[in-house]
């Protein structure tokens, strides 16, 4: 066999406890097998982890297609989220659009907002925030975005807003959020816990932000 390494020849080191054939590389001085058990040892499965996450594939699918266990898929998707860097928000954006999505943790009054913001020239996510359904949410968002000043803030006609963003920036006419809205149907379809009408839910808000963080900047 082949150094999975160095590609240089491995010699013949014995057998593992369950009778697989062992190799050892004089190089590298590692140990090692053809093939694995553990399936999860493979360095592609990150991606393709990924990959499920942002096609409606919930926890306990992606464990099945990939036959690796359920706590590895989780604590990979904390690990995958954990180093993605949240990207700076560009400054003097001319307009951006802001919305939230309603969803829940465990029970359905247990309710919380995932609120985001859509850069309307690129369309992309500048930042976002889950969090209970409160002002103290929104305004961890939209303070945020007005450190990075720019010219316009649309949003929804929800009350809140009028109290965060200052009146001259603020924009709340009918359609001024029609890309984010569209953005929210994506949302809802691509990852399996926002979906409608499902038995896939969010059991802790970390997970939740992770699958979030992994679809918009992973
Ligand atoms: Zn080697």
């Amino acid at each position: 066999m082949d150094c999975k390494y160095c590609s240089r020849k491995c010699q013949c080191a014995g057998r593992q406890k369950n009778g697989t054939q062992r190799y050892f590389c004089r190089t590298c001085k590692k140990y090692q097998q053809k093939a694995y058990l553990y399936q999860a040892c493979y360095g592609t499965v990150n991606k393709t982890i990924k990959l499920l996450v942002c096609e409606s594939v919930g926890i306990r699918g992606i464990s099945r297609v990939l036959k690796i266990a359920v706590g590895t898929v989780l604590s990979r998707i904390k690990l995958i989220a954990a180093a993605i860097a949240k990207p700076p928000i560009p400054l003097h954006q001319s307009a951006l659009e802001v919305d939230e999505l309603w969803t829940y943790i465990r029970r359905k009054d247990n309710e919380y907002w995932l609120a985001y913001a859509l850069d309307k020239a690129t369309r992309k996510v500048i930042d976002f925030v889950i969090g209970k359904r409160t002002k103290g949410t929104l305004k961890i968002l939209i303070d945020s975005l007005l450190s990075a000043a720019p010219k316009k803030i649309k949003t929804d006609k929800l009350t809140i807003y009028r109290r965060l963003i200052p009146q001259n920036l603020h924009q709340y006419t009918p359609f001024g959020t029609n890309h984010i809205e569209r953005k929210n149907l994506s949302i809802r379809t691509h990852i399996k816990r926002l979906s409608r009408r499902t038995f896939c839910f969010s059991r802790n808000i970390l997970l939740l932000e992770s699958c979030v963080k992994i679809y918009f900047w992973g």
